[in-house]
């Protein structure tokens, strides 16, 4: 029999289901243009039940190296059988191997010392380069098994401060001017709190202009380039300081700090990274070197949950703001990003839209827009672990591949 101690949650099996969900139109940003959000699903079997999570690598290696086949390949052939063998007392990392990382303040190391199964995940996975969302998505489902087997919910575990959070929305690059503001006032008639748009060379200051006058002054308004510029576009970038913009996210490389740093330098607009933040050692060079005054969370790229609550951590240390990005996530991974932005430093409303954004099915129950008080805000999921349920029927339904059973 198993010993059932707080380290519960040992884990038996991996499966990994591939799906192809709809879209309920397409999502272009300045890499390309999406129909379906083909994802990759990782369900744990432990002792103490099942956790299911999300890899939120794209079809394409384009806004990050990493990619679905990739992902799939890296934890069949790497991750899973390092963690299995982990788990069972030998291998990479060990059972009870505990993350070091001393210079964590002290709530994400609460945190985080209270899911021993899940903390012990990443150092595990250490010995691999790289391959985060992977490395993330196998966090994220030890993690919902934890928890569900401690009864306790993600926001619970994270260190939510608030029961709702403010809701943005991500607005590709549309066909036309007239489509794009078609749809950003639907956006703005549903009550999404904020607007943010995809920019890239040849649809910025024309776009960004007109959804301002649409917003009008008061309206939340922010763009995001994903590295679709170079440093020679540093005058016409500044020319964004006119619309009055929370943020630009991400103009240049994820490599090319110091072209965010010389924007910076000559724009009063925050400058914002996304894509070159993996971890708090890079948020916290990128702050000190001033590439960046705002942080965009994102629980996959940065290798997962609790990587991601030492940022938040570090960056409410330094009273630099952050908020949680999307990467088209069902409701699985919404779930668990809408119980990180319930935290204290998430003061921007995040990526964290409706389901029916993306989905005319979602994956789990849906995510609805609050109405009165709570317009244009998520409830945080209270249930235990991500507190929301994988509907089997559609992970039948919609795969795209048989599942793969890693034991
Ligand atoms: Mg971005």
């Amino acid at each position: 029999m198993t010993e059932q101690t707080n380290a519960g949650a040992r884990l038996e099996a991996i499966e990994l289901h591939r799906i192809e969900v709809p879209l309920v139109r397409p999502f272009e940003t300045s890499f390309g243009r999406e129909t379906v959000r083909e994802v990759l699903l990782v369900r744990v079997r432990t002792d103490a039940g099942d956790g299911w999570a999300e890899c939120v690598a794209g079809r394409e290696p384009f806004y990050s190296s990493e990619y679905v086949d990739g992902a799939a390949a890296v934890i069949e052939r790497y991750l899973a059988p390092a963690l299995l063998a982990a788990t069972a007392g030998g291998g990479h990392g060990g059972p009870g191997a505990s993350p070091s990382h001393p210079s964590t303040a002290d709530g994400a190391a609460a945190a985080i010392a209270s899911v021993p199964a899940a903390a012990a995940v990443g150092p595990a996975l250490a010995f691999v380069a790289g391959h985060r969302m992977a490395k993330a998505a196998l966090e994220a489902a030890v993690l919902d098994a934890e928890l569900r087997a401690q009864g306790r919910s993600m926001a619970s575990c994270f260190g939510a401060v608030r029961d709702w959070v403010d809701c943005g929305v991500s607005v590709g690059i549309a066909p036309t001017l007239e489509e794009l503001l078609d749809e950003v006032a639907g956006y703005v008639e549903q009550g999404y709190r904020r607007i943010k748009l995809k920019i890239k060379p040849g649809w910025d200051l024309v776009p960004v202009g007109a959804v301002r006058e649409l917003l009008g002054p008061a309206g939340l308004l922010q763009v995001d380039a994903n590295t679709a510029y170079h440093q020679g576009d540093i005058p016409l970038l500044a020319e964004l300081d006119r619309f009055g913009l929370l943020l630009i996210e991400q103009p240049f490389a994820e490599e090319d700090l110091a072209s965010h740093v010389a924007l910076a330098a000559v724009c009063d607009t925050p400058v914002c990274l996304d894509e070159s933040i993996l971890d708090r050692t890079t948020a916290l060079d990128a702050i000190e070197r001033g590439a960046t005054s705002i942080v965009n969370i994102k629980p996959g790229r940065m290798g997962g949950y609790l990587e991601s609550l030492r940022v938040h951590e570090a960056c409410l240390a330094l009273e630099v703001p952050v908020w949680c990005g999307g990467m088209l996530e069902t409701g699985l991974g919404r779930a668990a990003n809408v119980a990180l932005a319930a935290l204290p430093g998430f003061l921007l409303p995040g990526d964290t839209s409706a389901s029916d954004r993306y989905y005319a099915e979602d994956l789990t129950e849906p995510f609805v827009l609050g109405t009165g008080e709570h317009r244009g805000q998520l409830a945080v999921p209270q249930g235990s672990g991500t507190g929301v349920e994988v509907r089997e029927e559609l992970v039948r339904a919609w795969a795209s591949a048989p599942p793969v059973l890693l034991r």
